[in-house]
């Protein structure tokens, strides 16, 4: 790895709820790497950097909304290794740069605003944008890291412990890529269990395939798909609440985005069975915490 991945442990949950259910919960502290290229974002970037290094495009160019935890990830890797980073964000310049573009131009990232029209013809027009013939000479990852490449960087996360020691792999999804690259990497017999963050999403399938360039679907893809609290981004006090729980009970700090929903899925989701007794479930704890800091203050207990 480009980055010293050495603070990911893997810790055991202990809850009255999961003794009772005869399931054991462990968490992967991928948040614990790095504050700001937290959790899986690392990984689905570690090809594309590697080949940035390696080749003379020394500028990677990507894509985001004003949010986005990727994009926070991509301009701090990039500033690191020296590489020079360019992201084009979803929608007109606002007056007041969210926290997330704060810390990209921070971090050097060079931002170009372009419509939303614009942005959802994205890949054609970015190698048309004024001044931005350089774009020839940049590394282009797609937004959140959908891409192959992002799929087989995410499979190194099943280096980090010993799947055979857990029965389920729960990840939060965005894009599915993370979720791809653990299928790439996990025995046949472990199932990898999706939280989709997004509300309607119905092309898993499709995504997976295009992901790991495997046509067959994957019988050991769990798609767990009753936790998006309303879409993208979307919470209520329930959510929130159970953040709290968690960081009182656990001190595990969450993001409400990803992780949040995840937890809140695993936990309905052992309350009520579908977990079978005897179960040894990883929870992958993906990062992405500087996205909490767009919540009104006092929200959280941490
Ligand atoms: C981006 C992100 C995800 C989603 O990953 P995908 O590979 O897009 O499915 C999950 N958790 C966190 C914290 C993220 O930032």
């Amino acid at each position: 790895m480009l980055f010293d991945i050495s603070g990911a442990a893997v810790e055991k949950l202990d809850d009255e709820l999961f003794n009772r259910q005869e399931v054991q919960v462990f968490v992967l502290r991928l948040d614990a790497i790095h504050p700001v290229i937290s959790g899986n974002k690392l990984f689905k970037l570690h090809y594309f950097l590697e080949e940035a290094l390696q080749s003379d495009h020394k500028t990677i160019t990507t894509f985001g909304g004003a949010y986005s935890n990727h994009l926070a990830a991509t301009a701090h890797a990039c500033k690191l290794l020296q590489l020079k980073s360019r992201g084009i964000i979803r929608g007109e310049a606002p007056s007041i740069l969210s926290h997330t573009l704060q810390q990209c131009l921070q971090d050097g990232m060079q931002l170009q605003f372009i419509s939303r029209e614009q942005y959802a013809r994205k890949t054609a027009v970015t190698f048309g944008l004024a001044g931005a013939n350089d774009a020839a000479d940049s590394i282009l990852i797609p937004e959140g890291g959908y891409h192959p490449l992002g799929a087989r960087g995410s499979a190194l996360i099943m280096q980090l412990f010993e799947p055979g020691d857990y029965t389920h792999i729960c990840t939060a999804s965005g894009t599915l890529t993370t979720a791809a690259g653990l299928l790439l990497a996990a025995p046949a017999t472990q199932k990898i269990v999706s939280f989709p963050v997004l509300k309607g999403m119905t092309d898993y399938n499709h995504r997976i395939a295009t992901l790991t360039g495997n046509s067959q679907p994957f019988d050991n893809l769990l798609i767990c798909d009753g936790y998006h609290f309303g879409g993208y981004a979307k919470k209520d006090s329930r959510l929130i609440d159970f953040m709290n729980a968690c960081w009182l009970t656990h001190g595990l700090a969450l993001d409400f985005v990803y992780t949040a929903k995840m937890f809140y899925g695993v936990t309905e989701s052992i309350r009520n069975g579908s977990f079978e007794k005897g179960s040894k479930i990883l929870c992958i704890h993906s990062g992405g915490l500087q996205g909490n800091k767009s919540l009104p203050l006092n929200t959280l207990l941490f």
